[in-house]
Order: structure tokens, then C-alpha cells, then sequence
């Protein structure tokens, strides 16, 4: 299979492109921006792989876009605006990027016939929820710029779906962590302090909780979805390790080997939502499972950044 991956040289994008080279025959094109967050270090012993091509441009490049879809059978479409902090400052790029990107990937994706459509997407879309879990059925409320932006790339991505038989998979997946994510966020943000002695600074009283997972589970889960999952549904992919950001940040500092005196609680993100949680009964019919607890996950991810 080819495949083009759109944000391949971010967070997520650049551990799946290194999955899918690692672990199949199929032939890669990673496509990106080199924004703040985008960085070619992320696909160092990739770059001269034979079986991979990168291309620095942006997905709201129609010929650009049309020319690389019309050479592949599938595409996944990682590249996104993705710190809700940014997007609270300002929603303009959210748009540019996760919509209108959007739009035009898929107009391109119909023209061209490709096979599979992957569109990725977040727990956010949901909106927070006080109990239980959600399920991929349950109504999209979005509650900040960014997560509204990514629910309306949903929609629009669906709508091809239903509108012009384009074979679109979507997945909603809850916080990722693991090496090659940008400093700005929040588990290598409080690594790279802790170690340097400085405060982590905590909203509100990190009291809300996240569902965290590792970001090799999650590419394993995405790759189950592109080969297996049926056109038209979502797929929740979730590890039910949840954490407050408090508990989060102390298991930083205990990883570390820092004092707890370095927490320092800040005032509250706008609009925080409380709790995210997914029900993940749909994707485990497809035989996966995360294999990675927490623990496990961020003494790998401490040792990644230390180093
Ligand atoms: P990231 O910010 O690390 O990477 C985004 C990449 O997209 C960067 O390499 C950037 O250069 C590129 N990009 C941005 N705008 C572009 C444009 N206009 N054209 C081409 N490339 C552009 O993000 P991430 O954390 O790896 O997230 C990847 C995807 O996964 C996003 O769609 C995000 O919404 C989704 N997601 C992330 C998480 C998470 O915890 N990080 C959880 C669920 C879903």
C-alpha cells in the first residue's frame, strides 16, 4: 500500500510513520508544513529510507495535494493546529488548517478515488463528561476553538462519506505521550523542567483528569483502523488510564527523581474541560488492546527526553 500521511513530522504523524515503515512493505509519503511544531529530527532514519518520500508543504495546497493524492491508496490525515492553548489565543490558523485542510484533502481524496480515507481525531470532539464514558454515537459538544475545529474536520469528513461514497474511517483518541512531542505540551514541558529544577506550573487545582495513552499503542491501533476498520464508523481509541493532571505531574517529579515543592498551581485554562473518557468496546472488536500501562509508558518517555 501507499500511503500518504499528512503531518507526518509532527508528534503522532512522525511514531506512525516510523510504525508503518517498520512494520509493513508499504511505501510512505509524509507531507508537512515544518511548522513551530513540525520538525524533520522526528524522521531521522526514515529520510533516506527507499520506500519513503517527505514533501515540505501545506494541505491547503489544492495542486500540491491533488498531485500527491492521485499517487496513493490511502491517505491519514494527522496534519492539524493541535495546542488548545493556541487556539484559545487565537482560532484563525484552527480553521485554516483543521478545516479547510481538511476540505481540500478530501475534495482531492474523491477526485482521485483513493481507497481509504483515515481521518484522525480526538476524545475532545465529545466535549468533557463528569461519569461514565463516551461512546463513538454520542453528540459531538466541542467546548474549546481547537476541539471545534477537529469536530467540524469530523463532520465535513463524514459528509464525503455519506455524500460521495468516499471511503472515510474516522478515530477519536484520547492524550497521547511518548517521544518526539513538542516541548509546549505537558508531559515533556514538566520532564524538561523537573530535570532542570524549575516549577511545573499546574491549572487550577489538577483536579482534571485525562486519559493517557502511549503513542506506540495508539499507531498500532490507527494502523488496525486504515486496514480493518469499516468505512463510514468511528473508532474510540482510549486506554482507561485515568489520570488527574495532579497525579500526572507527581509521577513526573517521582520519574525524575525532583521534590514536589516544585508544583506551583496557576490560574485555570479558559473553558478546562473537567474529565475525558472513551468507551473503547468498538475498537477491541478488532482485536486490539493497548499493551503499555502508564507507568510503563512514562518511565519510556522520561528516559527519552533525559536522554
Ligand atoms: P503536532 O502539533 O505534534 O503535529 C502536527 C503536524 O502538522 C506538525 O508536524 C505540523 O508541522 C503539521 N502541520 C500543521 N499545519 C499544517 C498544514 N497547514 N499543512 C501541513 N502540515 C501542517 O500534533 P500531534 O499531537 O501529533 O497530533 C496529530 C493529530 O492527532 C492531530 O490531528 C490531532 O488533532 C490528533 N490528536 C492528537 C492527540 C494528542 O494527544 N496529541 C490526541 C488525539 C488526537
Amino acid at each position: 500500500m501507499r500511503v500518504l500521511v499528512t503531518g507526518g513530522a509532527g508528534f503522532i504523524g512522525s511514531n506512525f510513520v516510523h510504525y508503518l515503515l517498520d512494520n509493513h512493505d508499504d511505501e510512505v509519503v509524509t507531507l508537512d508544513a515544518l511548522t513551530y511544531a513540525g520538525s524533520l529530527d522526528n524522521l531521522e532514519g526514515v529520510l533516506e529510507d527507499p520506500r519513503h518520500e517527505f514533501v515540505e508543504g501545506d494541505v491547503r495546497d489544492e495542486d500540491l495535494v491533488r498531485d500527491l493524492v492521485a499517487d496513493v491508496d490511502a491517505v491519514v490525515h494527522f496534519a492539524a493546529e493541535s495546542h488548545v492553548d493556541r487556539s484559545i489565543e487565537g482560532a484563525k490558523p484552527f480553521v485554516q488548517t483543521n478545516v479547510e485542510g481538511t476540505q481540500v484533502l478530501l475534495d482531492a481524496a474523491k477526485d482521485a478515488g483513493v481507497e481509504r480515507f483515515l481521518q484522525i481525531s480526538t476524545d475532545e470532539v465529545y466535549g468533557q463528561i463528569l461519569d461514565g464514558t463516551f461512546s463513538e454515537d454520542d453528540p459531538l459538544n466541542p467546548r474549546n476553538p481547537y476541539a471545534a475545529t477537529k469536530a467540524s474536520a469530523d463532520l465535513l469528513a463524514k459528509s464525503f462519506e455519506t455524500t460521495h461514497d468516499l471511503p472515510v474511517v474516522i478515530t477519536r483518541t484520547c492524550n497521547n505521550f511518548g517521544p518526539r512531542q513538542h516541548s509546549e505540551k505537558l508531559i515533556p514541558k514538566f520532564i524538561q523542567r523537573a530535570s532542570e529544577g524549575k516549577s511545573l506550573p499546574v491549572y487550577g487545582d489538577g483536579s482534571n483528569v485525562r486519559e493517557w495513552i502511549y503513542v506506540e499503542d495508539n499507531c498500532r491501533a490507527l494502523d488496525v483502523v486504515l486496514r480493518e476498520g469499516a468505512v463510514g464508523e468511528v473508532y474510540n481509541i482510549g486506554s482507561h488510564a485515568e489520570k488527574t493532571n495532579l497525579e500526572v505531574t507527581e509521577a513526573i517529579l517521582e520519574a525524575v527523581g525532583a521534590d514536589d515543592d516544585l508544583i506551583e498551581f496557576v490560574e485555570d485554562r479558559a473553558g478546562h474541560d473537567q474529565r475525558y473518557a472513551l468507551d473503547t468496546e468498538k475498537i477491541g472488536a478488532l482485536g486490539w488492546e493497548p499493551t503499555y500501562s502508564f507507568e510503563e509508558g512514562l518511565q519510556k518517555t522520561v528516559d527519552y527526553y533525559l536522554e
